[in-house]
């Protein structure tokens, strides 16, 4: 699987459409301080579902609409598309090219979509997860994310592990599968309750 390129539009600075094409090998964004930069892996973050406006140097999920700046008005919506190239299938699909798109508008509506077909945030993350991408996925470090990893309590250390280990798809889904034996649990003694009535 390798990252081809994004698309970004009136998502934070990225006011018009933008994009941006990843050739093999490795990149790197350049520019003056406060030019887009760090806008260009938030919109990445972002359009993988990220959902902390905090992580995204926001107070509100808003934010990331363009504000408009000098002689600019400000957007309605904020849209950022990435496509990958899945031909060797590391993403769980059939298709070999995966094109996912996140729209918010000011009024509050947002969207997602996978292929341009519209789906859940859940699904998303299904097709992210344990890939090292996806939401609060490692891949991404970000300015201070170092020092947070270094100062926080064993047990987030763990999860930050784990994580990046590929367990956690197993441990989310054996919490889920004990959940499932306890509900059966609770209604198998309620029937066997109500035969001791009859009896
Ligand atoms: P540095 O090198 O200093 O880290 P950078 O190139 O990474 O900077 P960013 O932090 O990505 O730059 O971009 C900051 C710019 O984005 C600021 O000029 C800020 O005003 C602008 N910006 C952030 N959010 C919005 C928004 N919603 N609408 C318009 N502009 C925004």
């Amino acid at each position: 699987m390798k990252l081809k390129s994004i698309e970004i539009a009136g998502f934070k600075s990225f006011a018009d459409k933008t994009t941006i094409d990843f050739q093999d090998g490795l990149t790197g964004i350049v520019g003056p301080n406060g030019s887009g930069k760090s806008n260009v892996i938030e919109a990445i973050r972002w359009v993988l579902g990220e959902q902390s406006a905090k992580t995204l140097r926001g107070k509100k999920m808003l934010d990331v609409i363009f504000s408009g700046s000098k002689g600019r008005r400000a957007l309605n919506r904020a849209e950022v598309s990435i496509d990958f190239d899945n031909s060797d299938h590391f993403l769980d699909s059939d298709f070999t090219e995966i094109k996912i798109t996140r729209k918010v508008y000011r009024n509050g509506e947002s969207s997602y979509s996978i292929n341009d077909k519209e789906c859940r945030l859940k699904d998303i993350n299904n097709l992210f997860m344990d890939t090292g991408l996806g939401e609060g996925s490692l891949s991404i470090i970000s300015q201070g994310n170092v020092d947070e990893i270094l100062n926080d309590n064993a047990e987030k250390r763990r999860s930050i592990i784990e994580t990046a280990a590929g367990v956690y798809r197993y441990k989310k889904q054996k919490n889920e599968t004990e959940q499932k034996l306890a509900d059966t649990q609770g209604n198998l003694d309620r029937i066997s309750d109500i035969i001791n009535e009859l009896d």
